[in-house]
């Protein structure tokens, strides 16, 4: 079968189509599917780079997001048919720890990504557990769907289980064009919060305005914590939306209202930031991680999604023999939205 594999660590150009031996069903409760898309994520781009305590063996099938059709399911499978069509939720928990076992299935000991720790999902044939499958709502493309999963599953943790937004409450998002940040709007909107959305666009601000983003403010040009002082009413939001890390951490805590939450799930500028723990203590500010989400929350994102809320916005798709130049699209950040592979004319 053909997938976009990586050869060698480094790069886009260590990235090729190759033909690589189809993939078997072993375990009674994995499904194998016929893949129609990949989407890419931002974590794909540093799995070129190579993981600090990652080994792969090479090739390795890439990209972790993805959707396609029930091929072949195991004997103890009951929820799935040959024919079903199908998005993946790219965590893999393993349902005996601790954390398992209290429902936290992204805080599992063992918890492992396609396409990070796993094969991925830019293949024509994928093998994964059934119980990662959810249904493809009803009219939603299968852009969308290969997508939707890791940035809804990781933007509804954070402002949800962890930020616990409320409606009422103001949110800063910085930088619209990703996944996680557009999916977070969408949430916010959701439940009834106020939005103020940064990018150093002014394109993506209008898209961010079409998507319903309440103020927006150009980072570049403007003085993001005195915008958003005079757009509170000098108080302070009540959440931040922080995944850009070491360029925004210390201005992100001087937007905070007292007794304001900051949520993070990456650092995309660099990962050490710096806090003042005077203001820490004394506005008594909540700093939270989160990462992906349980198998409750992706349950709930779905049922969601099949209510036609929540649906991702899509960039651009590439062919799969064209693979590398999505890789490309996305590390140029010029995207506004996912930038998905389709696999489907592949065969
Ligand atoms: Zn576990």
């Amino acid at each position: 079968m053909k997938a976009l594999v990586l050869n060698a660590y480094g790069g886009i150009e260590h990235l090729a189509v190759d033909d690589i031996p189809q993939p078997r069903l072993m375990e009674p409760d994995h499904v194998l599917l016929r893949m129609h898309r990949a989407a890419l994520n931002h974590l794909d781009l540093w799995v070129l780079r190579g993981l600090p305590g990652v080994e792969h063996s090479f090739p390795h099938v890439m990209v972790g997001d993805g959707a396609g059709v029930v091929a072949e399911v195991g004997a103890a499978v009951d929820h799935l048919g040959v024919g079903d069509r199908v998005m993946i939720n790219p965590g893999v928990s393993c349902y005996r720890c601790d954390m398992c076992r209290a429902g936290e299935h992204s805080l599992c000991v063992r918890y492992q990504l396609l396409g990070e720790h796993l094969s991925g999902t830019a293949a024509e044939f994928v093998v994964v557990p059934a119980r990662n499958c959810a249904p493809v709502p009803e009219g939603m493309p299968w852009d969308q769907a290969a997508a939707f999963s890791l940035v809804t599953l990781t933007a509804w943790r954070l402002l949800t289980t962890r930020g616990r937004l409320g409606p009422g409450e103001t949110i800063l998002i910085w930088g619209i064009g990703g996944g996680v940040a557009q999916a977070a709007l969408q949430i916010a909107r959701l439940h009834g919060a106020r939005t103020i959305i940064t990018s150093s666009s002014d394109d993506k601000l209008a898209r961010a305005a079409e998507l319903g983003a309440d103020h927006l403010l150009n980072h570049n040009d403007v003085d993001v914590v005195k915008e958003v002082r005079r757009l509170t009413g000098k108080r302070g939001v009540d959440l931040v939306l922080d995944s850009v890390g070491e360029a925004t951490w210390e201005r992100s805590l001087r937007c905070l209202a007292p007794r304001g939450r900051l949520v993070t799930c990456g650092g995309t500028t660099g990962s050490m930031v710096s806090t003042d723990v005077r203001r820490l203590f004394w506005f008594q500010y909540d700093i939270m991680g989160s990462t992906m989400g349980s198998n409750r929350e992706y349950q709930e994102i779905v049922r969601l999604a099949a209510q036609g809320k929540l649906w991702p916005v899509v960039d651009r798709t590439f062919p799969l023999e064209e693979g590398a130049r999505a890789f490309e699209r996305l590390q140029a950040a010029d995207h506004f939205g996912k930038v998905v592979i389709d696999i489907s004319g592949a065969a």
